[in-house]
């Protein structure tokens, strides 16, 4: 299916921050864009914003003043959706309020010919119950961009119950048009990528509140040993308390309280305490000026612990003492009491080369003498140790797993397919692996083997399975 073509009009409504990127996007694209918002004079400043965008980036070399100029051409401010009456694209980026949604577009479906495409831009809102009272629900999908739109290289392309596929595909294909990288996804609660990031907050939440690690320490583990651009708490502390805890809220209820997205209290007595995080000035660490910023523990060498050296320490599994083992959701003790041997446990890290730090824990019999040329060993190859109380799953292994077996059961509910959830968390949220693909990657068997234990050990039916990812191993 081909894109909207070049001299197609686009119109978008609401001048905010998520329709002036958008705009800015279609115009740079070569559409003639139309501008339209409800207040008085926000079109215009969400013009001014674009132009003031583009300055900075002829500024830094990053375009010619030329371009900036035509695409400054192309976006027209209009009072009135009526002007939108030749447009071929419509997209909506107002208030997340599906009432003022569906008003707006039963007014453009009665200025806009039949073949017209309209979007939506919600991230929280059906697509379907948009849809609802349109004439024609088949041309309307929703057209989900990040922010800042023009960078975030992903749109999810959201079918409601009535979308027609040829629609969806016109929407997909003027998306890749535009540069991004578009994934289908079905309307359903959070889609692909507010759906399955939940998990990343989520099991940070649990593990700081059976306090595994500080969350300084926890952010480090996903960061430096995972390879995720932002720690889970510093990432939240940058999103506010508030409005993650309100999103958690409304994915929980949408899931008619599923478990595995249950919102935790620490979230709530943040929002509570008014420390929603860098807006307000603190949330989980403190960012007022020359505030000690709190760092990650990690193991000392301690003295007259000999490191291996050499091909030696690239094996560190030759420890004579002590068996080294990746978790797989048994503890160091359980698996001590099955190896019959002392055995340090290792968290999952993003490799050789990437990751800078491992988190381990121990079995009770280990030495501490082995501990250390453990954490020598590790030192040797680049690693900080950060060790861990004797915990299933650890941290990385046990939140990857959680965002594998969240994308297992999107699959399996038909809202993604396998490569739209991986293409989701790579370019939506800057995931360093798609979850699924680095699932296989370490094996489905001890995924399911850390969801199997987390579930036996905790009672807690979050860590229940995906049925599809149970059925996988079974390949
Ligand atoms: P915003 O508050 O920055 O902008 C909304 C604009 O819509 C305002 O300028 C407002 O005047 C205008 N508006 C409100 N009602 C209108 C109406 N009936 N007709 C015309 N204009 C109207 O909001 P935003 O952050 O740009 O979000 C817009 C939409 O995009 C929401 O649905 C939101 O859920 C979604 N979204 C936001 C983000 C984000 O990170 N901000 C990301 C993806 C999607």
């Amino acid at each position: 299916m081909a894109a909207i073509g070049k001299s197609g009009v686009v119109g978008i409504v609401g001048a905010g921050t998520m329709g002036a990127g958008i705009a800015q996007l279609a115009a740079a694209a070569g559409h003639p864009v139309l501008l339209y918002d409800a207040w008085d004079g926000a079109a215009e400043k969400g013009r001014a914003r674009i132009a003031k965008g583009l300055e900075g980036l002829v500024k830094r070399g990053r375009m010619t003043e030329a371009e900036s100029a035509a695409i400054m051409a192309r976006i027209a401010v209009v009072t009135n959706p009526e002007a939108f009456a030749g447009a071929a694209l419509a997209i909506e980026a107002v208030v997340e309020d599906l009432e003022v949604k569906r008003k707006l577009f039963a007014q453009l479906e009665a200025v806009m010919g039949d073949d017209a495409i309209l979007a939506t831009n919600t991230s929280s809102i059906s697509v379907t119950a948009i849809a609802r009272d349109l004439r024609r629900p088949g041309r309307f999908a929703g057209m989900h961009f990040f922010n800042p739109a023009p960078v975030m290289k992903l749109v999810e392309v959201i079918s409601g119950v009535a979308t027609d596929a040829a629609v969806a595909a016109t929407v997909f294909a003027t998306a890749e048009a535009w540069g991004k990288v578009a994934v289908h996804a079905k309307s359903t609660p959070g889609f692909i990528v507010n759906r399955v990031a939940r998990a990343y907050y989520a099991e940070a939440l649990r593990l700081y509140e059976e306090r595994v690690a500080d969350p300084a320490t926890l952010d480090a583990l996903m960061t430096e040993g995972a390879g995720f651009r932002m720690g889970p708490f510093a990432l939240m502390d940058l999103i506010g308390h508030d409005v993650n805890y309100a999103v958690s809220q409304s994915v929980f209820s949408a899931y008619y309280q599923e478990p595995r997205f249950r919102p935790s209290v620490v979230q709530l007595e943040l929002v509570n305490a008014g420390r929603l995080g860098r807006k307000s000035g603190r949330g989980f660490f403190d960012y007022a000026e020359g505030a000690a910023q709190p760092v990650a523990v990690t193991e000392t060498v301690e003295t007259g612990a000999v490191p291996l050296e050499g091909a030696a320490a690239d094996r560190v599994c030759d420890l004579p003492a002590v068996r080294i083992h990746p978790t797989d959701g048994r503890t160091a003790r359980m698996l001590a009491r099955d190896f019959a041997r002392p055995v340090i446990v290792t968290d999952l890290t993003a490799g050789r080369g990437i990751a800078t730090r491992v988190g381990f824990a121990a079995s009770p019999d280990v030495p501490d003498r082995v501990v250390a040329e453990f954490v020598a060993a590790m030192g040797a190859q680049g690693l900080s140790a950060t060790r861990l109380p004797d915990w299933p799953g650890l941290v990385a292994m046990r939140t990857l797993a959680m965002l594998a077996n969240e994308g297992f059961e999107a699959v399996m509910q038909g809202v993604a397919d396998e490569t739209a959830v991986d293409a989701a968390m790579v370019n939506g949220v800057n995931y360093p692996r798609g979850p699924m693909g680095w699932a296989r990657a370490i094996g489905l068997g001890r995924v399911l083997a850390v969801l199997d234990s987390l579930q036996a050990l905790t009672g807690d039916p979050r860590y229940r399975a995906s049925l599809a990812l149970r059925l996988a191993v079974g390949d």
